[in-house]
C-alpha cells in the first residue's frame, strides 16, 4: 500500500470550495486510483467510468452525470484532458506558501480573534475554514494580513464562493 499525498489545507482551497464536494470526491478517487496503478495522473475514459458511482445521486433535484462532475474538475483546474481521457494537474501554486509558518501563525490568529465560530452562521466544531477577504491568488501582499481574515464553516465559506447548496 502506498500513501497518497493531500495538503492539509485541501479542503479549504478557494477552488476545491468552488468545485465542490462531488468534484472533491471524484479527485481524491482520481488520485487513490493513479497512485495504486502509478499511472502518473493519468485517467483513461474507462477509469474514470469506474472511481466513483454517482448512480442515484442529486443534484438540486437532478441526477449528477459524471461528464459534468469531470467538466467540472476541468474547469477549476484539477485535471486537463488528454488524448485517451484526463490528467491529473499539479496541485495548485499556493500549496507551498499555505504551507508556511507565516501562513499558520495567519490562521491561527484569525480562528483566535473569530473565538473558532463561523462569522456568517455561528457554527462552532471542527473543521472551520478561514476565508480570504480579499482573494488569495490576486494578491499575495495581503495574504497574512488578520484583516484580511474570516473564519467561516464550510457551507458559508462555499456560499461566499457562489455555490448553492440544496
Ligand atoms: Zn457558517
Amino acid at each position: 500500500m502506498a500513501w497518497v499525498k493531500i495538503d492539509d489545507q485541501f479542503t479549504e482551497q478557494h477552488n476545491v470550495q468552488e468545485a465542490g464536494p462531488l468534484c472533491m470526491a471524484l479527485h481524491v478517487a482520481a488520485l487513490c486510483y493513479s497512485t495504486r496503478l502509478t499511472t502518473k495522473g493519468f485517467i483513461s475514459f474507462s477509469a474514470a467510468r469506474r472511481l466513483i458511482d454517482f448512480t442515484g445521486i442529486r443534484q438540486d433535484g437532478v441526477p449528477v452525470e459524471l461528464q459534468g462532475v469531470i467538466h467540472r474538475l476541468c474547469v477549476f483546474g484539477f485535471w486537463k484532458p488528454c488524448e485517451k481521457g484526463w490528467q491529473i494537474a499539479l496541485q495548485d501554486q499556493g500549496q507551498e506558501e499555505r504551507n508556511s509558518a507565516e501562513y499558520r501563525n495567519w490562521r491561527y490568529r484569525v480562528l483566535s480573534r473569530d473565538n473558532n465560530t463561523c462569522q456568517d452562521c455561528g457554527y462552532q466544531d471542527v473543521g472551520l475554514h478561514v476565508h480570504h477577504i480579499i482573494p488569495f491568488a490576486e494578491y499575495p501582499e495581503h495574504r497574512t494580513d488578520p484583516n484580511n481574515g474570516v473564519t467561516l464553516c464550510a457551507d458559508c465559506h462555499g456560499q461566499r464562493h457562489g455555490r448553492r447548496l440544496s
